[in-house]
């Protein structure tokens, strides 16, 4: 995935559109009978959160496509000059989806610009998407990031250059599992890669007509990966939790700049039960409350980034579309109750040869098969990590050892092998029954400040 870079940057594109649509109908009973973009967070109507947003990231020009009670958002905006920003406001006559005002007045925007949902909290550097599109060339980029509910969310895959692969909009069938990678509703479009539909009437939505098309079309639509603040407010719960999140000062843009804690987790025997060594998404098993265990880590301020070994690979005994498949069950399986992972970094090495079917080129000596600390390096290379106050959570002695060489603390769990292996002498900080064991000693750690 694209990773957040930091650099100075100057503008790069300044036109926002900001599709406020329709009426708040499954926010009703809480906003009455208000625009979604005027019900309030922390006393402000969120399209002031966004107009402020813009106005701070480099945006000159705001175009509001509005429907439902339009003339309450003209009067609340009116041209935005109170907010820094020149801004237009189309009313749509009849609905037109989230995209079809775009498309209708294509010709009126400029070569690239950013569309934004009018339902969203966000704390996000929209240059810094700007740069990554521009940079890349893309025609559409889309940021993406993992949510606690992907199993109601649009979701996209990509390969390892970032590049959408495919689209899976909700509802989801029953028997299948994906990646946690949401479409997060925060787009960067190239006008002309819009052309195919310029000015067509009716009704569009970019999840799920514009989106699906443009990558069964073969255009360029980059991944954009974030853990920057950025919430939906569609819900009586999402608009509760994001009242949270700005009680509790999460919606902050600096906060999304800065470095936070991490929790590195083992997979097997930590996360799920050991069945030999795992081959196959189906055999994967959960142990009973990880995911509650993880949701109160998350809760705290901790990112959430697992390092595992899986010298299966080398062994020839799976293969990396098996190992995928493993992990989005995983990931999967941790949504259904709340639950996300920030990343799972993988050794594929085995130092040893003599395996039938091994595959040598990944028989080697690396750095990165704990207690070897190269995984955990490439995720403080890849994510803002405050490592000082980081912890190492596994089963195994090779998990501790790897915190100790690392500057970790860390909490051998007694699930798994227990740390019964013998293979290295270090001695955790502590030991805890499981994984919600684990995470209750975490939070209880003296001299935890979450961030
Ligand atoms: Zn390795």
């Amino acid at each position: 995935m694209t990773r957040m870079k930091d650099f100075v940057h100057q503008p790069k594109l300044t036109h926002l559109i900001i599709v406020a649509g329709g009426p708040g109908m499954r926010l009703a009973t809480v906003a009455g009978n208000l625009p979604k973009a005027l019900v309030t967070v922390g006393g402000k109507p969120v399209l002031q959160h966004q107009l402020e947003l813009a106005a701070r990231t480099g945006i000159e020009k705001v175009t509001i496509f509005a429907g439902y009670l339009a003339e309450q958002i003209d009067a609340f905006v009116g041209d935005g000059s109170r907010f820094g920003l020149r801004v237009c406001i189309f009313t749509e006559k009849q609905p037109l989806g989230n995209a079809g005002a775009t498309l209708q007045n294509l010709d009126r925007l400029p070569q690239h610009f950013f569309v934004v949902y009018g339902d969203l909290m966000l704390a996000v550097d929209l240059q810094r998407i700007a740069n990554c599109h521009i940079e890349r060339e893309a025609d559409f980029t889309l940021m993406v990031h993992p949510n606690d509910h992907p199993q109601d969310s649009d979701l996209v895959e990509a390969d390892t250059n970032d590049w959408v692969t495919a689209v899976h909009t909700c509802p989801h069938p029953a028997d299948r599992f994906f990646s946690n990678l949401v479409n997060a509703a925060v787009y960067v479009v190239r006008r002309e890669a819009l052309r195919p539909w310029a000015g067509l009437a009716g009704k569009w939505d970019f999840a799920k007509d514009i989106i699906p098309r443009l990558v069964a079309d073969g255009c360029h639509m980059l991944a954009y990966r974030s853990d920057e603040y950025l919430k939906d407010i569609g819900t009586p719960a999402r608009l509760q939790s994001a009242e949270a999140d700005w009680k509790a000062g999460r919606i902050s843009f600096d906060r999304s700049n800065r470095s936070r804690p991490a929790i590195f987790l083992d997979r097997d025997g930590t996360l799920n039960v050991e069945k030999g060594h795992l081959r196959a998404a189906k055999d994967l098993e959960l142990f009973p409350g990880v995911a509650p265990a993880l949701r109160s880590l998350r809760q705290s301020g901790f990112r959430l980034i697992v390092l595992t070994n899986q010298p299966v690979l080398a062994r020839g005994e799976t293969t990396e579309a098996e190992l995928a498949a493993i992990h989005r069950r995983l990931e999967w399986e941790l949504g259904k109750d709340g639950a996300y992972l920030d990343a799972i970094y993988v050794c594929p090495h085995h130092p040893d040869g003599g395996f039938p079917g091994e595959r040598k080129e990944l028989k080697v000596h690396c750095d990165c098969r704990k207690p070897g600390t190269g995984l955990l390096e490439q995720a403080c290379q890849d994510l803002r990590i405050d490592v000082s106050n980081s912890w190492m959570v596994g089963d195994q002695t090779r998990d501790i050892e790897m915190a100790r060489r690392a500057g970790l603390r860390s909490v051998l769990v007694q699930t798994g092998s227990a740390g019964s292996d013998g293979q290295f002498p270090a001695v955790p900080n502590h030991i805890a029954g499981d994984l919600a064991a684990a995470a209750n000693v975490i939070l209880q750690h003296k001299g935890f400040a979450p961030g």
